[in-house]
């Protein structure tokens, strides 16, 4: 393979030759292969030019259908090849991973189209893999079906016997098991509980061979933005611990979707404390010959971490439309978190005895030592409401609630971790500007210098896309939404996407459309019901088909008359959960500073899902009371939509 695909002259600036190739790309070789080229899309592309040559972050906001991934994509191939580094692509979740890698995605378009031979791997979060472990646990239960011996059946043969590591190869992706639904998946997969250090499969597990197997990718790695903010997080423990970071050193950074780069980071800086986890590490110590003092250390801790895990039960309340419980706090509480982290201390102090006399296994000290430090940290967080936010919730099944600590800021997480390092960062998204500014994106995530830009959609909406936005009375809401919705899955035959802010509106809707006499013919998918983007597949090629969706609301592309019809169910305002919650409790104006903005950045991505190229056309439709009562909410929704786009009361 070349290296460059174009004739590089060492004497010249590597960059600038770069341009020159991309502007032969822009203007001949991809129009002369029949590729719709855009103005906007070679504005980009010479943007990007700087970020590059002088190692910054930039802001690169451009409208849909600008193609800003083939123009990003360009350089990012160019700069890993130069610095023979791999550049990283962070989406905003593992389905727009599967978009972006697709055979008709824009990777394999590129590949074709230049006759580049790409080297792109995916990344993916832990959860996406089966866990052989778990595997093990749940198919021998008749009771739940025989997919899981099926799973078992047919996994590589290096998995049950000795084989040469030749021989190995990544497996156990969630996308292998496009059938599964989520419950399902959720039996089998990876999750925080599994401590994989410590597990005698790690060397087969089809998760560390696909480690192995992306770290190798010598032009991309495209992976989520959870994922790459957990490497940030990870990667001095991992450091520590003897281990190689999640991701590779690399050349270059795309956050594609850059506006939902925050939630990712705060969620990446999280702490989760759980009792069955305690235990289960801190037994590990008695396995040793270890002192009295210390085994009596480690039994008290247990009994003082059931009690705080039990007072944290008491005091937790179940938040509607919320997984999330809220901790409200008194005496008792602090009483049992202030004893649980004296006994922490106390074992750290036996430890940092046993460890002189060389009694316990290393590596199991170092795990137990590290699980101590996180909670003691946590704990000490947790008890300043004013800069954390934590909540309980029950994650997997058998384990009791979790405690879950989350930072308010990461803005100096993200400046001294992701920032400070000179190289290209490109954020890239059609909503990254607040009334034209990027300031308010860059102080949100620590970043002082940047480069930015604007460029514009380059489509005709008031020609491509209707808009419906019918009155409806307040008393029989959902069931003039069903009217609604029925109506218009027969105009357009199908072809609809169907958003909804939760998976409690979906599931009311999923009951109520099944005993309608029009739409029993219809084919609707729902999310959860299958493999996300095996789901879209199926929906973009079964023409006449819907699809109803919580998460689809950014990024989903699926071109043509598969997707005519975008049906809003309610405006997506942010659920009322304990991470909301303490965003307006700092907020002056909570109304106008949290719930607005992020409720009208999710609606612009929504609407957006419509018109995916120029021959495209549709109608977009929001079903929500609210819009006829509060003129303020109108107008600014109406700001949302693509100007030109009138809104119709009637069908
Ligand atoms: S290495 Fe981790 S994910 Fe793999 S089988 Fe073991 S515990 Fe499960």
């Amino acid at each position: 393979m070349e290296r460059y695909p174009f004739q590089y002259d060492p004497t010249q600036s590597f960059i600038s030759q770069v341009s020159d190739w991309v502007a032969d790309v822009f203007y001949d070789i991809l129009p002369d292969a029949g590729f719709e080229v855009r103005d906007e899309q070679i504005y980009m592309a010479f943007q990007l030019e700087r970020a590059f040559a002088e190692k910054q972050t930039i802001f690169a906001e451009a409208g849909v259908g600008t193609g800003k991934t083939l123009a990003y994509l360009l350089y990012a191939i160019c700069y890993a090849r130069y610095t023979r580094k791999p550049a990283i692509i962070a989406c905003a979740n593992e389905s727009l991973i599967e978009q972006l890698v697709k055979p008709q995605g824009d990777i394999a378009k590129l590949a074709k189209h230049l006759d580049l031979t790409i080297d792109a791997r995916m990344g993916k979060s832990p959860d996406q893999y089966l866990c052989l472990r778990k595997l093990d646990e749940v198919r021998h239960q008749p009771e739940l079906g025989e997919d899981f011996q099926l799973i078992y059946q047919e996994l590589p043969p290096f998995v049950h016997a000795y084989e040469a590591l030749q021989s190995f190869y990544p497996y156990g992706d969630r996308a292998d098991y496009p059938e599964l639904n989520d419950e399902k998946w959720g039996m089998v997969n990876w999750d925080s509980f599994q401590d994989c250090f410590a597990c005698e499969k790690q060397h087969r597990c089809g998760q560390t061979l696909s480690r192995n197997h992306y770290r190798k990718s010598a032009d991309l790695i495209i992976c989520s933005h959870d994922f790459y903010m957990e490497h940030v997080w990870t990667y001095e423990a991992r450091k520590r611990g003897g281990q190689l970071p999640l991701l590779p050193s690399h050349s270059s950074v795309i956050f594609d979707e850059g506006h939902l780069l925050e939630p990712a980071a705060q969620k990446a800086l999280t702490y989760k404390l759980n009792h069955a986890v305690f235990e289960e590490i801190i037994t590990r110590l008695l396995k040793g010959e270890i002192r009295e003092s210390l085994a009596v250390a480690v039994e008290d801790a247990i009994t003082q971490s059931e009690e705080m895990f039990y007072q944290l039960d008491k005091h937790s309340q179940a938040v509607i439309g919320s997984k999330r419980r809220e901790i409200h706090f008194d005496a008792a509480l602090l009483q049992a978190i202030n004893r649980f982290t004296e006994q922490i201390g106390w074992i750290e102090e036996e430890l940092a005895l046993e460890s002189g006399l060389y009694t316990l296994d290393e590596f199991q000290l170092r795990i137990v030592e590290e699980h101590l430090e996180m909670m003691q940290l946590a704990l000490s967080l947790f008890r300043q409401p004013d800069q954390v936010i934590s909540w309980m919730t029950q994650e997997g099944t058998g384990t009791g609630s979790t405690l879950v600590v989350m930072p308010k800021m990461v803005q100096e997480v993200l400046k001294e971790r992701v920032f400070a390092e000179a190289m290209p960062i490109i954020f890239s998204s059609a909503t990254l500007s607040v009334d034209g500014s990027f300031q308010f994106v860059a102080d949100n995530l620590g970043i002082s210098h940047y480069l930015s830009f604007s460029v514009p959609s380059p489509y005709d909406y008031p020609e491509q896309m209707e808009a419906f936005v019918p009155h409806l009375s307040d008393e029989s809401v959902f069931q003039e939404k069903m009217k609604a919705a029925t109506a218009l899955l027969k105009r357009t035959e199908g072809r609809a996407l169907l958003l909804f802010n939760s998976l409690e509106e979906m599931r009311q809707f999923k009951q109520a459309i099944e005993s309608v006499p029009e739409c029993a013919d219809m084919r609707i998918y729902y999310e959860g019901d299958q493999e996300i983007t095996h789901l879209i597949s199926c929906f973009q090629e079964d023409e006449q088909s819907s699809l109803c969706a919580v998460s689809l609301w950014e990024g989903l592309d699926v071109p043509g008359s598969s997707l005519s019809n975008v049906v809003i169910w309610s405006l997506p305002f942010p659920p009322n959960d304990p991470v909301y919650a303490a965003k307006r409790k700092s907020a002056t104006v909570p109304y106008e500073e949290v719930d607005l903005p992020y409720m009208l950045l999710r609606l612009r991505q929504g609407i957006g899902r419509l018109i995916r190229t120029r021959e495209d056309s549709g109608i977009v439709s929001i079903l929500s009371t609210e819009l006829y009562t509060n003129d303020k909410l109108r107008q600014h929704v109406k700001d949302v939509f693509p100007a030109g786009v009138e809104w119709k009361t009637v069908l």
